[in-house]
C-alpha cells in the first residue's frame, strides 16, 4: 500500500504519508541494516519502532530495527540480538514482531502510562522486558532503572550484538513527553548499552526538539565509544 500511494494523506491521526513515503522507509531501513554490519548510528526518519508487523504506526512505516535485526540473523550468521529501546514511547511494534522469538531478546524503558498505551508492567515474557517508568523521570530514575533491569536481563541473555532503539524525546526540552532526561543521561545509558555486547549499532527513533536534537545524537554518540575505548 506504501508503495502504491500517488498523493499525500493520512495512514493513521499522527501518521502522514506521501508519494514519496515508501522510498524514504526504504532508505532508512537500508541505513539501518548498514549500521547494524559497520556498528554505526543510524540517523534516519521516518522512525520505526512503532510500526506493525503489517502496518505503519505513530509516525513510524517500516520497523527499521526489526529489518536489521533480521538481516542479520539471514545474512550475517548472528544468532541471538538485543534490543535496547530508550525512546520515551513503548516500542510495540518492535514487541510485536519478536514476541515470540526467542533470539530476540526486546527490551524498553519508556513513559507509562502514555502513548501507545502498551508495556504496562505486567507485559513480560521470557525474551520481553518492559520497564515502565513514571512521567517526570530524569537521569537518576533511567540510570538505576537500566542497572536494575536492563542490565541483568541482556546479560542473561548474552547477545552477538545490541542494537539499540535510540529515540530522545524522554528529554527534558522535548515537546511530546513528559521525562526530564539530559544528554548527559543519553550518554550515560549509551554508553551503559555499549558495555552489554561484543558488537553494537543504534539506530534513531524519536526526538521532536529539533534544536536540542544534534546535541542529544552527539552525546549518544560519544556515550557509545566511549565504553568501546575504556573495553578495548
Ligand atoms: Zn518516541
Amino acid at each position: 500500500m506504501l508503495a502504491t500511494l500517488t498523493e499525500p494523506g493520512l495512514f493513521d491521526s499522527d501518521t502522514v504519508v506521501s508519494e514519496t513515503s515508501w522510498t524514504a522507509a526504504l532508505l532508512a531501513a537500508g541505513i539501518a541494516m548498514e549500521a547494524a554490519e559497520t556498528g554505526a548510528f543510524a540517523l534516519v526518519r521516518p522512525p520505526g519502532h512503532h510500526a506493525r508487523p503489517r502496518t505503519a504506526m505513530g509516525f513510524c512505516l517500516v520497523n527499521n530495527v526489526a529489518v536489521a535485526v533480521r538481516h542479520m540473523q539471514a545474512e550475517h550468521g548472528v544468532g541471538r540480538v538485543a534490543i535496547v529501546d530508550y525512546d520515551v514511547h513503548h516500542g510495540n511494534g518492535t514487541q510485536e514482531i519478536f514476541w515470540a522469538d526467542d533470539t530476540v531478546l526486546f527490551v524498553s524503558l519508556h513513559q507509562w502510562p502514555f502513548y501507545p498505551g502498551t508495556g504496562g508492567p505486567d507485559e513480560q515474557s521470557d525474551t520481553t522486558v518492559n520497564v515502565p517508568l513514571s512521567a517526570g523521570a530524569g537521569d537518576e530514575e533511567y540510570v538505576l532503572a537500566f542497572d536494575q533491569k536492563v542490565v541483568p536481563a541482556v546479560e542473561r541473555f548474552d547477545p552477538e550484538l545490541l542494537l539499540v532503539s535510540a529515540g530522545f524525546d524522554a528529554h527534558e526540552k522535548d515537546p511530546l513527553a513528559q521525562m526530564r532526561v539530559s544528554a548527559d543521561g543519553f550518554r550515560e545509558l549509551s554508553s551503559r548499552c555499549a558495555a552489554l555486547a561484543p558488537r553494537v549499532a543504534a539506530i534513531l527513533e524519536g526526538g521532536y526538539n529539533i534544536e536540542t536534537l544534534p546535541g542529544l545524537v552527539t552525546a549518544a554518540l560519544e556515550g557509545f565509544s566511549s565504553e568501546k575505548t575504556t573495553a578495548g
